[in-house]
């Protein structure tokens, strides 16, 4: 009954030739074009040189993508005060008038599919077939938060009367919303967020991640163009310190969803609990994970590698979704890691724009030079089982990370999530099962987890056990489809509702009863 009432996007089929060939030709046009951004405010922004960051690709840093103009911190405030103005509008106009912006700017993405898979590649690194999985979501997000905002904002509730009065309950908007988005997901949670925050009834602060903030303006633009009031939805590129620093500590800010790590979760809500004088706010965060998967030994080994390669490695594991760490019963643990070894070393790494290719980049050089660090630790430490060679020929240029296979003992060896293609693989003896579990679980994160299994007592058991917010059952643990698979995590990883669930929009939302006496 909660089902979106559409069904979920198609996307772009790759293997279909008529599908594949006008997508190439239609991403042509985009491939050298440059794009300058600048915040998106409910007022002209002036050109600003000062402010003025360049764009580089990261499979290939000598490819410019254009520029991008950071917010100031008086623009930041501006947007407050701007965004606090337009909101008693907004909350009163009716929920299928904001449901229907949210249709439109849909279908308008679809329509612009071919642009926005191919900023996501020049920009965000991603490969073509997550450049048509991130269109598909952000689609599917609209859709369905639409639907869900006619229901839970467009009708008033009748409740019962036993006294003689009349009781309603209403929902509307809360007020103002920061929405801090991660660049991994530079289409897809970026829209999420924002689209679920104002179809609620709420105006809207969007601060995108630094490293995606072209994909962030044209996806606002385009937004702006289905008819979203510029007031109601603004843009603010810029950093951390300056933008978010803004938005968490104003009195004015009613709420703040917030994907991306733990620590800057803690970051926020500190920030948020200091401001003198301002409403109880509403905190809305989806963190990381150290997600894990249990293999028994009737699981099959082929099909456990072809799951734990894409949980790992694909999107360069830069997924919170990822697969951290693969418990493997000691009776399958060589066989696994045989097959898991040879399938590394298959993999093709490089250009996320060619369809051959199996990894792309990182995000930026610091992300490597973080994860570069962590893995030249643990090859010290001798724990290499498995690495993707890297052709210098297709990577030079570019920033790489070869995905990386270690042994450690447990969970409780890993410190932080690294957010790359890094596993952890880890033996156990079935009779320490009930062990492991507690260790999963006593580190505090809760995102993805699963557990491949031909037992399905033993299965079905272990994920009860575990605490994720999602548990998937023989198959790869990334990839959560909207209105399919709600995601979001508990614990370190998050404070829920989750992002594409039938109870996403209700922490965006005030309710009021109404009893009339008369
Ligand atoms: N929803 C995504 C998935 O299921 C992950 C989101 C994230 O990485 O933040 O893979």
């Amino acid at each position: 009954i909660y089902g979106p009432k559409r069904r979920n996007s198609k996307g772009v089929n790759l293997n279909i030739w008529s599908q594949y060939q006008p997508l190439m030709d239609a991403m042509a046009e985009f491939m050298d074009k440059e794009y300058h951004a600048k915040p998106l405010l409910g007022v002209k922004v002036a050109d600003d040189e000062a402010q003025r960051h360049e764009v580089r690709s990261p499979y290939d840093t000598r490819q410019r993508v254009g520029s991008v103009q950071w917010t100031t911190r008086e623009q930041a405030e501006q947007a407050v005060e701007i965004a606090w103005s337009a909101f008693p509008r907004w909350r009163d106009t009716p929920a299928e008038e904001r449901a229907q912006i949210l249709e439109r700017f849909a279908d308008s993405m679809e329509a612009h599919t071919a642009e926005l898979m191919t900023l996501c590649s020049r920009e965000g690194g991603k490969l073509l077939t997550d450049g048509i999985d991130e269109i598909r979501e952000a689609v599917d997000f609209c859709r369905y938060y639409a639907n869900r905002a006619r229901d839970l904002f467009g009708e008033t509730a009748v409740l019962p009367g036993p006294t003689g009065e009349s009781n309603e309950l209403m929902m509307s908007g809360k007020g103002v919303f920061a929405c801090i988005s991660p660049w991994n997901f530079p289409v897809a949670i970026f829209c999420g967020q924002m689209v679920a925050a104002a179809v609620s009834g709420n105006s809207v602060l969007a601060k995108p991640a630094e490293q995606t903030s072209l994909i962030a303006h044209r996806v606002v633009e385009l937004l702006h163009e289905a008819g979203m009031p510029r007031d109601v939805v603004q843009l603010l590129p810029g950093d951390g310190p300056t933008v978010g620093s803004v938005l968490s500590s104003d009195p004015r800010i009613t709420g703040v969803a917030f994907t991306g790590s733990t620590d800057t979760a803690h970051i926020i809500n500190r920030a948020l609990a200091a401001r003198e004088n301002a409403p109880l706010p509403a905190l809305i965060a989806e963190t990381g994970g150290l997600n894990a998967m249990i293999v028994d030994s009737t699981a099959l080994p082929e099909q456990v590698v072809v799951d734990v390669v894409r949980s790992s490695f694909q999107s360069a594991g830069q997924r919170c979704s990822a697969l951290r760490i693969l418990y493997l019963q000691e009776d399958v643990a060589d066989r696994v890691i045989e097959i898991l070894k040879g399938a590394m070393e298959e993999l093709s790494i490089g250009d996320p724009r060619h369809l051959g290719t199996d990894v792309g980049p990182v995000i930026d050089e610091e992300a490597r030079q973080n994860l570069q660090a962590y893995i030249d630790r643990l090859k010290g430490e001798d724990r290499l089982v498995g690495e993707t060679p890297l052709d210098p020929e297709q990577t030079a240029h570019g920033i790489f990370i070869a995905p990386t296979a270690f042994e450690v003992s447990g969970i409780e060896a890993m410190e932080s999530e690294q957010f790359g293609p890094i596993l952890h693989i880890a033996r156990y003896k079935a009779a320490d099962i009930d062990k492991v579990i507690d260790s999963i679980n006593a580190k505090g994160y809760g995102l993805t987890f699963g557990v491949h299994s031909r037992n399905d007592s033993f299965a079905k058991a272990v994920g009860e056990k575990v605490r994720a917010g999602n548990v998937y059952i023989n198959r790869n643990i990334i990839g959560a489809v909207v209105g399919v698979q709600p995601f979001g995590g508990q614990g370190f990883s998050g404070t829920g509702p989750k992002a594409g669930g039938p109870h996403y929009l209700l922490s965006f939302a005030t309710e009021k009863t109404r009893t009339n006496n008369t």
